[in-house]
């Protein structure tokens, strides 16, 4: 939340224990990942084809996934409970409990799609396979409007989220995007120098 370790203030921390107390039972953690062989990639055009689909993340994301095996594509969300909390206690005028929940619930959100790159991980390790770090539409210079296609090599509704027509899922906290998966693969730093991202939760994580 921007505070260095140990400097949050008291009242401040008994809000956010409350927080936490609260998103535990309002968090539906559900998750999914399919991977798909990765059919060709163009580094002079920009794209990488996927299930017959075309996809253009920008040279940051390609130069990652170029020498990839396979693709995975992954959809996780925490349920749309919270969400309906959060914007509650904003309209019941406790703004602060509402940004603090909002953060905890982000923070769930990434923490489920960590949990399923990791199943996906283990089982990639018994085939000889590492990953790389993950990369979603909207970030790193992959525009969001890809959330189309990459939805439409999940099922549909994948674990009840749905994209509304520019591209945002609803239940609003959900994640969605991919990794690759290969041979001697493994994550890395994102590389953020010149990317203009400023709330980025890889940004923020890694300083
Ligand atoms: S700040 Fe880094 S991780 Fe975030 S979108 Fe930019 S390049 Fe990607």
């Amino acid at each position: 939340m921007g505070y260095r370790a140990n400097s949050m203030e008291p009242y401040f921390i008994v809000l956010a224990q409350k927080g936490l107390e609260n998103a535990g039972s309002l968090i539906v953690p559900r998750g999914i990942y399919v991977e798909y062989e990765l059919e060709a990639v163009s580094r002079n055009e920009g794209y990488f084809i996927i299930g017959d689909r075309k996809f253009y993340p920008g040279p940051r994301i390609l130069d990652r996934l170029a020498t990839a095996r396979y693709i995975v594509a992954f959809a996780v969300t925490i349920g749309a409970e919270i969400g309906l909390r959060i914007r509650g206690l904003a309209e019941q005028g406790a703004p602060v409990e509402a940004y603090m929940l909002d953060f905890i619930a982000g923070l769930a959100a990434d923490n489920v799609a960590e949990a399923v790159q990791r199943r996906a991980e283990t089982d990639a390790a018994t085939r000889g396979l590492g990953c790389t770090e993950r990369f979603s539409p909207g970030y790193c210079g992959w525009p969001v409007a890809a959330q189309k296609t990459l939805f439409s090599l999940l099922p549909p509704n994948p674990c009840g989220i749905s994209l509304n027509a520019s591209s945002m899922m609803t239940p609003e906290k959900s994640v969605s995007g991919v990794f690759g998966t290969g041979p001697g693969m493994g994550r890395k730093a994102y590389g953020c120098g010149g990317c203009d991202k400023e709330n980025c939760p890889e940004r923020r994580r890694m300083t």
